[in-house]
């Protein structure tokens, strides 16, 4: 195996013996760590008689109780902590939409291990230290922007932290700085793109773009498909989360089928989000983590709320982590109308599927007339469609192909490009006005 193609070949071409060996010394560690360390996991240890010296194997792991993003919230700001607050360089917090924000405190070493994993994935797509990089995520609290800055910069690219929006200034950037690398949110890579044909940029002809990071949000394969298009590049998949640091999680390699998750940072584990049972690798359930290279704040069994599922069989790069196939939504994405549970994903798989269409989409629930229904309006691309009924039968087939998928008949809207709501962060896809009883 060529180890050039590795950022750490150590880590990275372990077989599974070794990284379930390994798993467990880390895991009996951290365990050990976090029972001394933090109340709240001796605690909860305490509460059912657990004792760090119980987990002797990984199936063990499963006599550990889990922790929610509640608990984070209950032991706001730093009630999780393993370690005394001096030993901590740096917190990120996400803002909860209700009660309290959750806080992930982090050590100088846990810096360095995040910022080891974004520099692993960036290098496993080919980003090599005379690529330009370019990040336009929010700075701040947001960990999109610092996950990166470092990860990319570990690596020894040249970065250009240019931060969210002002998009005439990103497209200067892109060609000033001859950027190569771009990490962009989906919808984001998608408005880049509206731009630059705005101002007549041709990104093959007048930019060096080669590959772009996409993340943070669900996205399908065809949007995948569409943005590397649109934007003459190779985008891969990245999947992270605040709560496990953010950015450098699971990562497509350039097989660009699932994305790889570190199993030297952290143990898998697939449940069923009403049983909390293992389902069989293969089958969709939520995704359950934890942290076994963390210092500040380790997270044991921690719930995400993220549906997905492992893909079976090897992958031929070389890389025995398994493979977290593309995120189906989180749990509480879900959208229940008239007692039918729908994904947003499914909706944008079907609409990507028609090339008159473009990738802005906002769903709709309310309330009429005392019945729940659901609208989607959806941009037309720039294919110019002057014929009335041309766009009425477009209509039509989009409505059919959404019931097939969604099981209830949806109102359709199409509406003209750029005319929908945009966000400078994760894109909103779904309004719900319905009435509460
Ligand atoms: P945050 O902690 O604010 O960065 O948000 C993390 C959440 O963003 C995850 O729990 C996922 O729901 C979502 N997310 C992150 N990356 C991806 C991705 N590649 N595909 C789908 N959803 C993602
Ligand atoms: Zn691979």
């Amino acid at each position: 195996m060529d180890k050039s193609s590795f950022f750490n070949p150590e880590f990275e071409t372990l077989d599974r013996k070794q990284i379930e060996a390994l798993q467990l010394e880390r895991l009996k560690a951290t365990v050990a760590h976090c029972y001394n360390g933090s109340a709240f996991y001796k605690a909860r240890f305490d509460s059912i008689g657990l004792k760090p010296e119980d987990i002797k194997t990984l199936d063990d792991l499963r006599r550990v109780p889990f922790t929610t993003k509640q608990d984070l919230r209950d032991t706001y700001p730093f009630g999780m902590a393993s370690v005394p607050l001096d030993k901590c360089v740096r917190l990120h917090s996400s803002s909860g939409t209700t009660g309290n924000p959750t806080v992930i405190l982090h050590t100088q070493r846990d810096l360095d291990q995040w910022a080891n994993a974004v520099a692993r994935c960036l290098w496993m797509v080919g980003c090599r230290p005379d690529d330009v990089f370019q990040n336009t995520s929010g700075y701040g609290m947001f960990t999109g922007g610092l996950g990166f800055q470092y990860g990319a910069e570990k690596l020894g690219m040249l970065t250009v932290p240019a931060a969210a929006g002002n998009t005439l200034r990103q497209l200067k950037f892109f060609k000033d700085f001859n950027t190569t690398v771009v990490h962009a949110i989906p919808s984001y890579a998608a408005r880049l793109y509206e731009v630059m044909v705005e101002k007549g940029i041709d990104p093959r002809r007048d930019l060096k773009l080669r590959t772009l990071v996409i993340g943070a949000e669900p996205h399908s394969e065809d949007t995948r498909r569409r943005i590397e298009d649109m934007l003459g590049v190779k985008a891969y998949n990245s999947f992270g989360m605040s709560e496990m640091c953010g950015p450098g999680v699971a990562f497509e390699c350039k097989e660009q089928n699932g994305m790889h998750i570190w199993e030297d940072y952290y143990i898998v584990e697939i449940v069923d989000p009403d049983t909390l049972e293992p389902v069989p690798d293969g089958e969709v359930g939520e995704l359950v983590l934890t942290t076994i290279n963390r210092e500040a704040m380790p997270l044991l069994r921690y719930r995400t709320r993220d549906l997905t599922r492992i893909l079976p069989g090897d992958c031929p790069c070389g890389r025995h982590h398994k493979r977290l196939d593309r995120m189906k939504g989180r749990s509480d994405d879900m959208i229940i109308l008239k007692g039918v549970n729908i994904f947003p994903i499914q909706i944008e798989t079907i609409l990507m599927q028609f090339k008159e269409l473009a990738s802005d989409y906002l769903i709709t629930l309310e309330t009429l007339e005392d019945n729940d229904a659901m609208t989607v309006d959806v941009e037309l691309s720039d294919m110019f469609i002057d014929d009335y009924a041309a766009l009425q039968r477009l209509e039509r087939e989009i409505t059919r192909q959404l019931h097939d998928e969604i099981l209830i008949t949806p109102k359709v809207r199409l509406v003209p490009k750029g005319s929908l709501p945009k966000s400078e962060g994760k894109a909103v896809r779904v309004k719900d006005l319905r009435k509460k009883y």
